[in-house]
């Protein structure tokens, strides 16, 4: 089992990371923690990093020691020790709580469980050349299309019909998506932000070609790749320039 990862914040002075990544010797979880709108009351004394560093630190506890348990399960037990840690502090009730984006990949005797909440997807390579792109976008088809009013995002985070993300509700972890592979069929897993993935998105890469260039470069190369067509392409009006970005590949 190897796995290798990048994680960069945005190069912009003075910001720090609100993407996250942390592994064990057969998992790893990517997290991209959602920014609330300037002026908002999220209800929560804590930033961003506080709670991806907190899900993260979950997310390790429980894929260290319960290693049979599956991923929806794991996730919802992290959510809850994330709730525990700031109930006593934070108007939870709050739908601008602070929350991220969930992905896992975790190696489990003959199989490979992966596990996709909201938009940082995996993507599997298959031993025959075949690629499997699990990606939750559901954030990309709510109602009326982008850019969507502030109020329509609160009534639809964490609601059936809407988005799922990991904040204050460990049922988002049953909305996941989830599953189990032959490990005999898969050669590598690569895991990225939405940070990575617009390369695919706004600037003309192919998946094919990221999970190249995890395979043969590493993610860092990515990362790299990232900034560069961040400072030469165009990215779409309101989207910001530049994002945190994380890439994690894993192979055996
Ligand atoms: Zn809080």
């Amino acid at each position: 089992m190897h796995i290798s990862y990048s994680t960069e914040p945005a190069p912009v002075p003075g910001r720090r990371n609100e993407d996250f990544v942390v592994s064990g010797p057969d998992w790893v979880a990517v997290l991209d923690g959602a920014t609330a709108p300037a002026g908002v009351d999220s209800g929560c004394i804590h930033d961003v990093p506080w709670l991806v560093g907190q899900l993260g630190a979950a997310l390790c506890r429980q894929l260290a020691t319960r290693p049979a348990a599956g991923l929806p399960d794991v996730l919802a037990a992290a959510i809850r020790g994330v709730v525990a840690a700031h109930e006593d502090t934070c108007d939870l009730s709050n739908v601008d709580s602070p929350s991220s984006t969930v992905a896992i990949v975790r190696r489990r005797e003959s199989m490979v469980d992966y596990l996709v909440l909201c938009d940082s997807p995996v993507a599997l390579v298959g031993t025959d050349g075949t690629l499997t792109v699990v990606d939750d976008d559901r954030t990309d088809h709510l109602p009326g299309g982008r850019p969507y009013p502030l109020a329509l995002v609160q009534s639809l985070r964490n609601r059936a019909g809407g988005f799922w993300v990991a904040s204050t509700n460990p049922d988002a972890a049953y909305e996941a998506l989830s599953g189990s592979v032959d490990a005999a069929s898969v050669t590598g897993v690569l895991l990225a932000t939405d940070g990575v993935t617009r390369l695919v998105e706004w600037f003309g890469h192919t998946w094919e070609q990221l999970v190249d260039t995890a395979a043969s470069t590493g993610p860092a190369e990515l990362i790299e790749q990232v900034r560069t067509a961040e400072l030469a392409g165009d990215t779409p009006n309101g989207a910001k320039r530049h994002d945190d970005a994380t890439a994690a590949w894993v192979r055996w």
